[in-house]
């Protein structure tokens, strides 16, 4: 079955700006043959059989910076999230049952996060899984996320863009580690909830043994290929922690949960996370940010 995924490249299939400072509510109307389902960012609000093809509709009805779609031959598996939300799962129509259980941690790593970060934002959520030769493992735009494998932490990383990236979004390339370092760690935090404490303090040494002293600070981009690298994520992470280390996790978590839903549906900027957190923990925290 040939399918098709459209993410990240918006402009080359619809009018787009492409800024994050810039978003949009959409309708994306897609006409896909049989058996093909299209899935794309936001609610489906209708299917239209006509004959060959078949012809959805899926509505964005809040800002988003970019729209992601896909076309393969799936099976949509419904269940119901925290506090009603709903969850539309699209997977292979040949996926065992053992694969699709995979994915029963999905409304707890929600819960947990939607406690830490706060309200989910949006007003539903969904996963594609993807078969076939991609250069991706999984991307989380908002509504929907897109993966190519079941791993848990994965999974977390991608829900966790929900909050990071997808509803806030990094205002400029260097500020990219607002999602990416903030994901990364969000994947330690579930890690954490299910392996203890422990798991989180060993997470971040064994980051530290990997990136030594050989990076940028997560705020400095020169290049292009810079905005995704290991400054962006595991500089970022170490950032985070840190700063859990300085001021205690009730601070911390506070410090979050105001970012979310002081930002929510626009963008954030590195001078933003740390105005905030001086405001919250009521420090000065230049010292502390420039170390
Ligand atoms: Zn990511």
């Amino acid at each position: 079955m040939e399918s098709v995924i459209v993410h990240g490249f918006g402009l080359a299939w619809y009018p787009i700006n492409q800024t994050p400072l810039d978003k949009a509510t959409y309708t994306i109307s897609l006409t896909v043959p049989e058996p093909m389902t299209a899935t794309a960012t936001g609610e489906l609000t209708a299917t239209i059989n006509n004959g060959d093809t078949s012809t959805y509709v899926w509505e964005v009805s809040i800002p988003v910076s970019g729209v992601s779609f896909a076309a393969p031959d799936p099976v949509l598996d419904s269940i119901v999230g925290p506090d009603g939300l709903t969850i539309n799962n699209y997977f292979p129509s040949d996926f065992t049952q053992i694969s699709i259980d995979r994915f029963d941690i999905v409304p707890d790593v929600i819960a947990l996060f939607t406690g830490l970060f706060g309200p989910f934002p949006f007003d539903s959520f969904g996963i594609t899984f993807l078969r076939g030769n991609l250069p991706f493992r999984g991307f989380g735009p908002p509504q929907r996320v897109f993966l190519m494998l079941s791993d848990e932490r994965l999974i977390a990383h991608e829900i966790s863009h929900q909050w990071f990236g997808g509803s806030v979004s990094p205002a400029s390339p260097a500020d990219n580690w607002l999602a990416e370092g903030f994901v990364t760690y969000a994947e330690i935090l579930w890690a954490g909830h299910i392996g203890g404490v422990d798991s989180v303090a060993e997470s971040i040494r064994s980051i530290r043994r990997r990136i030594g002293e050989n990076t940028r600070p997560p705020a400095v981009v020169n290049s292009p290929a810079e905005v995704i690298d290991q400054s962006a994520y595991l500089r970022g992470v170490l950032t985070l922690h840190a700063l859990r280390l300085e001021l205690g996790d009730d601070d911390f978590f506070e410090i979050l949960r105001t970012y979310t839903s002081r930002f929510k549906y626009g963008t954030a900027s590195t001078a933003d996370s740390m105005s905030i957190s001086e405001e919250i923990s009521q420090q000065n925290l230049g010292e502390f940010f420039n170390a």
